[in-house]
């Protein structure tokens, strides 16, 4: 049986990481059996979804029998208003990890390269391998894109270069003229992937979308998703920005009836929810400044945060840690994945969980 997989499956299968999640609740309600736990691990929104998001799909539980819209009209319409971007080159995924895979599935074949930044999102890597492309790694420096060694990588076979902006883990942004710089250098024959899934909690005055390089027609799409700040990871769904042409191509290979009903409607009503956009923004700002400070006061490195999270050094092995914070019912993310052994990263959660967090770390680190 084992020769059998060996023989007849993808060799590409047996090249891919698998993708390590943020530990879920129910997870260690089961295995510790403690009942109040704090999820600061995958970097949702701590206020929950939009309540207009949640009276929306309330309202439309009794259509679950019918097949939703396999065009996603509605929502590409309202996207279409809100980013300047025409319908024709806006495209829909259950999550922007779908549309990830799909532009690695629409792109890249065995041989090709792709180029991002190291560490950041896994995903650039995992969907490049499944297609059996090579995956070139320019590290960060001080945690941040290094867009000159990133144009150095690229040579004939760079079909995708990956912009984290702002990056995860890190939470760090590439400014724009930087950015401006970068693309005035990159061929055409190469395609810009900005990855901006925390766009929405950007602070900083030097941060541009990406979105300008596809409205100037170049090669550039942009990703975005409604897991973050809208608070609908649940539901799956995040849209991209892209040339019409591109975004053609990659629906050619689509799956029918990829965004279910529910994500589509509650995405809709989320767009306009600026209330609970602005909230989260608020609660985000105040949380991270929080936690700089009580980061200052225990004498603890920290990467200052443009995202919902912070990268931080507890100058302690970040599995041992993670191991007594998840005791205490505090679930983050160890930085050995990302290759920081030492490093955590924590989603900005409310006031409350961010105290608690910040209590347990001081008994956990003994500081
Ligand atoms: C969370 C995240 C995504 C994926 O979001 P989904 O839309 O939930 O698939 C994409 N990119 C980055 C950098 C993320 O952190």
């Amino acid at each position: 049986m084992g020769d059998f997989i060996r023989e007849k499956a993808r060799p590409e299968i047996f090249t891919l990481k698998p993708y390590v999640p943020g530990k879920p609740i129910e997870d260690v309600k089961r295995e510790l059996g403690l009942d109040d736990i704090i999820k600061l691990a995958s970097n949702e929104n701590p206020l929950g979804s939009s309540p207009k998001a949640i009276e929306a799909v309330e309202k439309s539980l009794r259509q679950m029998h019918l097949y939703p819209d396999a065009n996603c009209f509605n929502l590409k319409k309202r996207l279409s208003a809100v980013t300047g971007i025409e319908e024709a080159g806006i495209l829909i995924g259950n999550g922007s990890d779908e549309i990830l895979m799909l532009l690695a599935q629409t792109f890249l074949n065995r041989g090709d390269e792709i180029i991002y930044a190291k560490p950041s999102f896994s995903e650039y890597e995992f969907t490049a391998k499944i297609m059996g492309a090579q995956c070139i790694e320019v590290p960060l420096v001080d945690f941040t894109h290094d867009l000159d060694s990133i144009l150095k990588a690229i040579n004939d076979k760079t079909k995708i270069v990956y912009i984290c902006n702002p990056n995860n883990p890190t939470g760090t942004i590439v400014k724009d003229a930087e950015i401006e710089r970068f693309m005035d250098k990159v061929p055409d024959n190469v395609l810009v992937a900005f990855d901006e899934a925390y766009c929405e909690y950007v602070e900083s005055d030097d941060f541009t979308s990406g979105l300008k390089y596809v409205q100037a027609g170049r090669n550039a799409i942009v990703l975005r998703t409604f897991s973050k700040i809208y608070g609908l990871a649940a539901l799956r769904v995040g849209y991209a920005l892209t040339r019409p042409e591109i975004a053609q191509a990659v629906e050619m290979i689509t799956e029918p009836f990829n965004v279910n009903m529910l994500a589509q409607i509650a995405a809709l009503a989320a767009i306009d929810d600026s209330e609970h956009v602005r909230k989260s923004q608020d609660i985000n700002s105040i949380g991270k400044k929080y936690l700089y400070n009580e980061f200052d006061q225990l004498g603890l490195y920290y990467v200052p945060t443009e995202a919902n999270f912070i990268f931080v050094n507890t100058g302690k092995n970040s599995q041992e840690v993670f191991k007594s914070l998840l005791q205490k019912g505090v679930i983050i993310r160890t930085g050995d994945i990302f290759g920081y052994p030492d490093f955590i990263r924590v989603t900005v959660g409310t006031e409350s969980e961010n105290e608690r967090f910040i209590k347990n770390l001081r008994q956990v680190l003994a500081i």
